[in-house]
């Protein structure tokens, strides 16, 4: 079943197609032979064909090129191919219907075929790095010269999808073979010109499970303290993909062994031998806690949860403090947590939103060793807030990667069961329209009472508009007072029936 790219003999019996990503079967390729076979997702294959037919038929070269060769060798999903040319840019522009000229300084042309966009660069050799990230100006080239300014040898290789051909200047299929990423080059020279190729270095071991080549590992080592040369958004970038993939837990390992932990999450390098109590945490340090927690989430945990899981202890060390009997203590690590994971997200970058929930996840996480406590409409709320879910898996890895309890895990498994007839937060019964119609004056008391109410609600003590008004008029008093006169305290606002110790906040 050996698939063939091209429209006619393609077979579709080693592709697996997920989500817009295209899976190559390695066994469809002999890398030895004279023609290799790669089979490839029909319509990315197709496009990225066409694409370089058409220049080849203007008489330029086009091959495939970098990391669609190294993923389609590996048999690994691949989510763009993209398309290397001896054509200059404004000859690319000339050939094709939908272009656009982003990268075309550095001879990047985008062209978009069946509305899907591709990469055609122009071969390129890189001039001078000064600024430790890009070249200050690029030379038109050949494939060979193109191939020797890529990273590594792993995604320094071309592909001809015509003659079904690897085409290798830098012996990538050897170390693909051996599964080794090598800078290609001198690698410490390769680094300086440009300090991104650190963090790829990293993740492209993590990711396919390679070894760093030792010259190469050296280089990395050497130049780790560079890589604040290359923007806060590139670096996250590259964080990011670690942190969220499956093989975040080696990502994170690696860049501690190559001191760019410390660099990029010195916070996070901070959690190492900070110490816990072990009746409580017998796994050990913050930093060995942590790691276990990364290495029970699922492959494809949401990117909120990766880096909540990351940073939920942040605030530890900081807050590390020895009590009378000789506990090792973190009284309000949650709340340091959260601050700390705010100003390292704000630093990298991340959205507004992203750290919205992150640091909510981190604040939030000391809450549920109280969940059983908690009265019902304040548990509703906690349940409702739209990050739960995530903070609920958080929560699980914690206990699971310390004392192993999962009481309030399954508590809240329970309660969710409970509650799922109904909305978490069901509209409120009255508004503060029928309250005013009542006699009720606008103020910070009327907002209270519709509190009430709808905690009452929550509470399952009232489950009508008319149980919800004598509610109010029960707790608050006839509606002909003023609103000083039925101000009480919070232990007044308690009323019969009610199942734990209430307050006009709702939430206490
Ligand atoms: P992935 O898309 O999974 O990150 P990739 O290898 O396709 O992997 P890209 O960033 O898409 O990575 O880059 C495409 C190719 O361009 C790479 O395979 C590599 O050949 C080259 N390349 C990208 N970034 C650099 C860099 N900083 N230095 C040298 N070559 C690079
Ligand atoms: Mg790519």
């Amino acid at each position: 079943m050996a698939g063939k790219v091209g429209k006619k003999s393609f077979t579709t019996g080693l592709l697996t197609c997920a989500g817009g990503l295209c899976r190559v079967s390695f066994a469809a390729m002999s890398p030895d032979s004279g023609r290799e076979r790669l089979s490839l997702a029909e319509e990315a294959a197709h496009r990225a064909r066409n694409i370089a037919a058409r220049l080849r038929d203007a008489g330029h070269e086009a091959l495939w090129a970098g990391g669609a060769v190294r993923d389609m060798l590996l048999g690994r999903p691949c989510s763009d191919i993209d398309i290397a040319t001896s054509a200059r840019p404004e000859e690319v522009v000339a050939l094709f219907k939908r272009t656009a000229t982003v990268g075309a300084h550095f001879g990047v042309v985008i062209v978009v075929e069946e509305g899907v966009p591709f990469e055609v660069a122009t071969f390129r050799t890189d001039g001078l790095y000064l600024d430790g990230r890009r070249p200050e100006e690029i030379r038109f080239a050949t494939a060979k010269e193109d191939a020797l300014r890529r990273d590594f040898t792993i995604n320094g290789m071309f592909y001809d999808p015509f003659e079904e051909r690897v085409i290798d200047y830098v012996e990538g299929k050897t170390d693909l073979k051996a599964g080794v990423v090598r800078a290609i080059g001198d690698p410490a020279a390769r680094f300086s010109e440009d300090k991104l190729r650190l963090l790829r270095c990293i993740r492209f071991a993590a990711m396919l499970g390679f070894k760093v080549e030792s010259a190469t590992w050296k280089a990395v080592k050497e130049l780790a303290s560079e890589i604040h040369a290359v923007s806060a958004e590139r670096i996250r970038e590259e964080l990011d993909r670690m942190i969220s993939s499956p093989t975040r837990l080696q990502a994170l390992d690696l860049l501690d062994a190559a001191g760019l932990l410390q660099e990029v999450l010195p916070e996070v390098a901070a959690l190492k031998g900070c110490q816990q109590p072990p009746q409580f945490h017998p796994e050990g340090d913050v930093f060995v806690h942590t790691r276990l927690m990364l290495s029970m989430l699922a492959d494809d945990a949401s990117p909120t949860l990766c880096w909540a899981v990351l940073l939920h202890d942040i605030g530890k060390p900081p807050t590390a403090k020895i009590d009378e009997d000789g506990r090792i203590r973190f009284n309000g690590h949650d709340a340091v947590g959260a601050q700390m994971t705010e100003q390292i997200l704000r630093r990298l970058r991340f959205p507004n939103v992203f750290i919205e929930r992150v640091v909510e996840a981190v604040a939030m996480h000391m809450m549920f060793k109280d969940v059983a406590n908690m009265r019902i409409s304040k548990l509703r709320r906690f349940m409702a807030r739209p990050g739960f879910e995530e903070e609920l898996e958080l929560h699980r890895v914690d206990c699971l990667s310390s004392h192993g309890l999962l009481d309030n895990h399954k508590f809240l498994l329970a309660k969710e069961r409970e509650f799922a007839s109904e909305p978490l937060l069901p509209p409120p019964l009255i508004r503060g329209s029928d309250l005013i119609a009542l006699g009720w004056k606008p103020g910070p008391m009327l907002g209270k009472a519709l509190e009430a109410a709808q905690n009452a609600r929550l509470e399952g003590l009232v489950s009508t508009r008319e149980e919800a008004l004598a509610y109010v008029k029960k707790v608050f008093g006839a509606p002909t007072q003023t609103p000083e006169s039925s101000m009480m305290s919070d232990k007044e606002f308690c009323v019969e029936g009610m199942t734990s110790p209430c307050s006009p906040r709702g939430i206490t």
